[in-house]
């Protein structure tokens, strides 16, 4: 039996760096394309805040949670991805810097290395900087109030000064639109000068409200959805949200089959009944297929599809890492600078998540180790809230004082009427929040993960912690010299005691390499055994990139998009353009 199946140039699995940057350049060049994102679109205001839809607020759809957050839990770590047109951009810092020149390194891996990077930091250069222009990258603008009195970038400034790493320190390129272009930065004004987004709004530039983790409100994130993804709808590309992929076959004759469910009539809130395959399914063709749905996605669509691809490379789920992410958290930091011991204030609720990063360079670059950066990682202002409501005892204390203040005042044994200092003391000093600031570091561990598939047909992840001891042990003291140049206290991430991590940077599961007895793709990200099959995402990296990978995937997915589209000009010259044709596919993948 045959259904009908629309067919384009290129389909792309996922919206996120890779699959973005994929869609505008293919459609720009004339490529039919069609994007396939699970999750939803997010214009702004549309983030969730509440407690009660925030509890809603992750993928899950066999749950009935169609939200924004995947949480992984694996043996050795957690991992966080995010579900929405955009991808990780929606939810991630916008930290955008390069991987250092010296760590694309070749080591030998028949004989007990780990990384063999098949293309240079000279090969992305003009790639890296093609992407900061459309991420509109801007530093954060310390020079200029209000920006100017940002506790913790300073503090982080100071503190690599008192290190000896002043030259180490910087404000990164972000993808956050602090002030219209030429004219002094100003928080909450219109951003003007832009082509129409595919949200049709207007943006404001950043607020420093701290919330860039859980999806920016105002729009002053320069995520994918305002960049590439406007540009890729604009030069005719087709996004289509709520269209979670399921399955993928070559077909015969060439080309790829991918089936997905359409959620788009799903409601939320209700979980799933009966068998995923009784979902409506929808079912597209293309001459090429990308796969883009990030470390976590790719790897598990083509280990659930694997039979279907004979050609794959034994590589397939090789060389993942969490690119050392560890997350420490600063207490309790003083300033004695004026010879009296005062609370240093730190206010990691103010500002966008990440304003600045340290680099601790590794062996490469004349370090020691494998290196890594340091970044302060700022959190929204309502944790802040959360934080001191916690503090049960002391709060209960203060209320009784002011409860028993009242109490006089209604009672006429004092005349005071102003009780606005009473009501100030019930909110304490509120010392133990302003002191504290979470750090984030990452960096080299080593890509030692392998990602498997259980009997049940669930992602597995075999990585430890213990594969990278000494890296994170460097991480961890080099997070206690900030911690005391600020005359604070270190606390580690608790579940790392239990030697365990969290992180938002996995990469690896489908590397890069120079033939398939080392990677799955080549060096444009053509699968070995398979043309016209593309992993361009997380999932290609062959080894952590050190800093922030984000960039680094974009601009490898620029220089994948040249190579396709050379590709399909040879492969149509003298074709005639056609527009999205419907042609009878197989409706099952072959047997
Ligand atoms: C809290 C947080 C902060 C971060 N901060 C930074 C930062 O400052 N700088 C930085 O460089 N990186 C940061 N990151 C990491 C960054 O978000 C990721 O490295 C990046 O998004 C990975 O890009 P990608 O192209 O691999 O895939 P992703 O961006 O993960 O996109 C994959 C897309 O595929 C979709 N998808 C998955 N499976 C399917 C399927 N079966 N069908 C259809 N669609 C599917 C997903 O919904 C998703 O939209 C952060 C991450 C988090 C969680
Ligand atoms: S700090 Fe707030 S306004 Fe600024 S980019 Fe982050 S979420 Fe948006």
């Amino acid at each position: 039996m045959a259904t009908r199946a629309e067919h384009f140039d290129v389909v792309i699995v996922g919206s996120g760096f890779g699959g973005s940057v994929m869609a505008w350049r293919l459609a720009e060049a004339g490529l039919r394309v069609c994007v396939l994102e699970r999750g939803k679109a997010y214009p702004p205001g549309s983030f969730p805040r509440s407690p009660h839809d925030m509890r809603r607020n992750f993928w899950d759809p066999s749950k009935g949670m169609h939200g924004l957050f995947n949480l992984w839990s694996f043996q050795g770590l957690g991992g966080v991805v995010s579900a929405g047109l955009g991808g990780g951009s929606l939810i991630y810092a916008n930290v955008l810097l390069r991987k250092d020149e010296k760590t694309f390194i070749h080591e030998d891996l028949h004989d007990g290395g780990y990384e063999d990077w098949p293309v240079t930091r000279a090969d992305l250069e003009t790639h890296y900087d093609a992407v900061e222009r459309m991420m509109r990258v801007q530093r954060y603008p310390l020079e200029h109030p209000p920006y100017s009195s940002t506790a913790k970038t300073l503090a982080m400034k100071l503190a690599a000064e008192r290190l000896g790493r002043a030259r180490d320190w910087q404000l990164p390129p972000l993808a956050v639109t602090f002030g219209n272009p030429g004219e002094v930065p100003v928080p909450g004004e219109p951003i003007r000068g832009e082509p129409e987004n595919l949200h049709h709004r207007t943006r404001t530039t950043c607020h420093l409200c701290g919330e860039c983790d859980i999806g920016c409100n105002t729009g002053s994130k320069n995520t994918l959805d305002y960049t590439y993804l406007s540009a890729a709808k604009r030069a005719g590309a087709e996004l289509r949200t709520r269209a979670e992929v399921t399955e993928l076959w070559p077909a015969e004759g060439g080309g790829y089959v991918v089936r997905y469910l359409d959620h788009t009539d799903t409601p939320e809130d209700v979980p799933r009944e009966g068998p995923q395959s009784m979902l409506p399914r929808s079912t597209v063709t293309a001459d090429r297929l990308v796969l883009a749905a990030g470390t976590f996605g790719t790897p598990f669509l083509l280990l659930k599809n694997q039979r279907n691809f004979p050609g794959l490379s034994g590589q397939l789920g090789t060389r993942f890492c969490g690119n050392g992410d560890l997350l420490g958290f600063m207490r309790q930091c003083h300033d004695s600078s004026t010879g009296k011991q005062l609370p240093r204030i730190l206010e990691g609720g103010h500002g966008p998540v990440i304003t600045s990063a340290l680099h601790f360079r590794g062996r490469e670059e004349g370090g020691t180790g494998r290196g890594y950066y340091i970044e302060d990682a700022g959190y929204p202002e309502f944790v802040n809230w959360l934080y001191e409501g916690a503090h049960q005892v002391p709060l209960v204390q203060r209320g009784l004082r002011l409860a028993w203040r009242l109490l006089r005042g209604w009672t006429g044994l004092t005349r005071d009427s102003d009780v606005s200092e009473e009501i100030a003391e019930l909110l304490g000093d509120c010392l133990g929040s302003a002191t504290s600031l979470p750090l984030l570091g990452m960096g080299r561990d080593l890509p030692s993960g392998h990602m498997r598939l259980t009997e049940d047909g669930m992602l597995n992840i075999d990585w430890r912690m213990s594969g990278s001891r000494e890296y994170f042990d460097e991480v961890r003291h080099s997070m206690a010299d900030i911690a005391r140049t600020l005359e604070g206290k270190l606390v580690q991430n608790p579940l790392s005691y239990l030697s365990r991590v969290i992180t938002v940077h996995p990469l690896g599961g489908c590397p890069m390499g120079r033939g398939p007895e080392t990677g799955v793709v080549d060096a444009t990200g053509e699968a070995f055994g398979h043309p016209g099959l593309y992993v361009v995402d997380g999932a290609m990296m062959p080894g952590p990139t050190g800093p922030n990978p984000s960039l680094t995937i974009a601009a490898l997915a620029d220089r994948f998009a040249d190579a396709l589209i050379d590709s399909h000009r040879r492969a149509t010259r003298g074709r005639a353009w056609r527009a999205p044709e419907e042609g009878p596919w197989p409706s099952a993948p072959p047997m």
